[in-house]
């Protein structure tokens, strides 16, 4: 395994890798790996024949009052958990090597970025818009991962895609969760123990929700009230919504097509959010 800091380096070693043939995946992350991440690593093994992690805190995505400072680092930890998981290269660059001193060009998200973790934090998603396509130049994949967990981000990467016209297939990965039902998450490591044990209630909402629509439930504010009044203990809900999985508008309703029961709340200073998908059968 390779760990790659400039982009000239990395075009080269590519260049190599696209003149014999190999089909290439990207999974695109901000470090701190963990389970979920790896999960993406695995699925990118299964569908390339070169995976490339990219590992980089994307300061564009994060607001002025954010946690861009304090965001947990630790690259030789996930050198190794890379190494162990077969990936052939990690592109690690610096700040300066993405965002150069003039840089002033930025991809815009549409619609959905206006909706749910758009609206609590402006400018985010064009931030993420910005550097999925900037690594996606650089890293011309063939394939690209990305977790479920951010289920909006998911949404967004895939539209930019098909707008822009990028040669990528875009694969969504299931959210990887702790055994109690926590989604895995870099910020977890923020909670303190009596935040970890109340940060279960959102998922805890999430599946009673889904247990509910399991054995019937259709109507949208019940299924929301459901997650909601698990979320008693939680210090500041940001939002609890069902949408539709293409539009993000809210879900029809009754719920008759596929739709993301999402969550974003703050636990103690930390901001956590979760999702399940609801189908309903046709
Ligand atoms: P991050 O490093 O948090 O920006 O995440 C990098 C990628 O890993 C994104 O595509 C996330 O959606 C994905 N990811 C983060 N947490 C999980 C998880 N628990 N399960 C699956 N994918 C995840």
């Amino acid at each position: 395994m390779q760990t790659i800091t400039t982009v000239l380096e990395l075009r080269q070693v590519l260049a190599e890798a696209v003149n014999a043939d190999k089909r290439i995946g990207l999974v695109p992350t901000m470090g701190y790996l963990h389970e979920g991440h790896l999960a993406l690593i695995e699925a990118s093994r299964a569908q390339s024949d070169v995976t490339v992690v990219s590992i980089f805190v994307n300061p564009t995505q994060f607001g002025p009052s954010e946690d861009l400072a304090t965001y947990p680092r630790d690259l030789v930890r996930d050198e190794r958990l890379c190494r162990e998981a077969g990936v052939a290269i990690v592109f690690a660059p610096n700040v300066q090597e993405l965002y150069p001193t003039h840089f002033e060009t930025f991809v815009e998200p549409g619609e959905l970025a206006n909706s749910l973790c758009g609206v609590f934090r402006p400018g985010h998603f064009r931030g993420v818009a910005t550097i999925v396509c900037k690594l996606f130049n650089l890293v011309r994949p063939d394939v690209a991962f990305f977790g479920q967990k951010d289920f909006q981000q998911c949404a967004i990467v895939r539209r930019v895609v098909a707008d822009l016209n990028l040669p990528v297939e875009v694969i969504t990965v299931p959210t990887v969760r702790e055994p109690d039902g926590l989604a895995m998450s870099s910020r977890n490591r923020y909670l303190g123990e009596e935040e970890r044990r109340r940060a279960l209630a959102i998922s805890r909402g999430l599946f009673a929700a889904g247990a509910e629509f399991q054995i019937g439930e259709r109507n949208v504010e019940a299924l929301v009230a459901i997650v909601r009044r698990q979320l008693d203990e939680i210090d500041r809900v940001q939002y609890v919504e069902l949408v539709d999985t293409d539009t993000l508008k809210p879900a029809t309703r009754p719920l008759s097509r596929p739709a993301a029961l999402c969550a974003a709340a703050y636990v103690g200073s930390t901001r956590l959010i979760d999702n399940i998908i609801l189908k309903p059968k046709v």
